[in-house]
Parts: C-alpha cells; structure tokens; sequence
C-alpha cells in the first residue's frame, strides 16, 4: 500500500521525497487498515457468548453511540451517533456490545443506509427479538468539505423492525426518548438514497 500512496502523493502534485510526507504512506496505510477493520471483525468473535436469557419485555435502549465510517464513494469520513434499541423475547445481549456491533460495520467503507439496515439485521439475528429499531445521525464530509447540498449533509436514516415498523406507539416511544421525533414514519423501505452522500457528485 505505501507505493500507491505514494504515487497517490505525487499524482496530486505533491513531493512523495519531501520531509514531511517521509513517512506519510506508512501513516496513512496503518490509519486506513484501521479504520477498515471491520472486515476482518467476526461478529460471533465480538458477541463472545455474552447473550443472556432473560423474564423482561421492556424496550432495551443504547443511545449516543458515537461512530466513524468511511463514505464508499468519495472514501471520506461520515461520523455521528447512533442510536439502538430493542424489544427482548427471551434473550438480551451485554450493554457493551452493542457498541462494538456498530464499530464492526462502521470500521468499513460503507453508505449510511447500508450501515443502519446491517446494525439492525445482526441484533435481530444474535437475540430475535420482538422488534429492532437503528436510527443514525451522520455529518458526510464528501458533502460539507465540497460545499455539496451543505445543507443536507446531516443526514439520518432508520431501520425498524417488527414491533418497532408495526406498533407506531413503539415507534413513537423510541424516536420519543432519542428526541427524534421527526422520523416518524421512516421505515427501512422509506428511509434510502437520495438521504445520505451522493453517488453521482
Ligand atoms: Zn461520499
């Protein structure tokens, strides 16, 4: 990797042999393995058998999840919180967890509504619960450093499923206690494309 970076460098009009950028190729290849490390993530690895088994039917809540990602098409970061919750059936999973699920996608070069839908899809297949609702709230930096809809670089995006799509008062509780109000009647099959960054620009 530090070879095309540092073609990358000089194909900018750089000067890869400057002190500065010396050692910038190995710089950037270690941040970018990092922040990519998502795929080499096993979710059953993370989980480590930290499912529990529960008599409790209340709304689990993680909010404020902070997280990083990187925009698959400009290969620039989108950041924010996100915020989990969940109906339990039998089962619930460590707090501590859920954090990690979110780095797991996130640690990839992702789009935001692709990264919302796998958070949602992995909680309900570790526990399969009664329902699953993700809500993300991200800054796209491919859209606000290019001066790009500035206003729309804030985007957020859901996926809710069963009882949180079914119930509306579910629904309402969650985007209630999260203060999101606003995405009232996003569903997984409303909330897509032209939201987040723009493959197109
Ligand atoms: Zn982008």
């Amino acid at each position: 990797m530090h070879e095309l970076i540092r073609q990358l460098l000089a194909e900018l009009g750089e000067d890869p042999s400057r002190e500065g950028l010396l050692n910038t190729p190995a710089r950037v290849a270690k941040a970018l393995k990092f922040l990519t490390s998502g795929y080499d993530a096993n979710i059953d690895d993370v989980v480590n058998g930290a499912l529990f088994t529960v008599d409790y039917s209340e709304m689990v809540i993680v909010k404020d999840i902070d997280f990083y990602s990187m925009c698959e098409h400009h290969l620039l970061p989108f950041f924010g919180k996100c915020h989990v919750a969940y109906i339990p059936t039998d089962k619930v999973i460590g707090l501590s967890k859920i954090p990690r699920i979110v780095d797991v996608f996130s640690r990839r070069l992702q789009v935001q509504e692709r990264l919302t839908n796998q958070i949602a899809d992995t909680i309900r297949d570790i526990i399969r619960p009664l329902g699953v609702a993700v809500v993300v709230e991200a800054t796209h930096l491919c859209m606000s450093m290019r001066g790009v809809e500035k206003q729309n670089s804030f985007a957020v995006t859901s996926a809710m499923v069963g009882v949180f799509r079914d119930q509306v008062r579910t629904r309402m509780e969650f985007l209630e206690l999260i203060k999101l109000r606003s995405v009232v009647s996003a569903t997984r099959d409303s909330a897509s494309t032209s939201l987040a960054c723009m493959a197109e620009d």
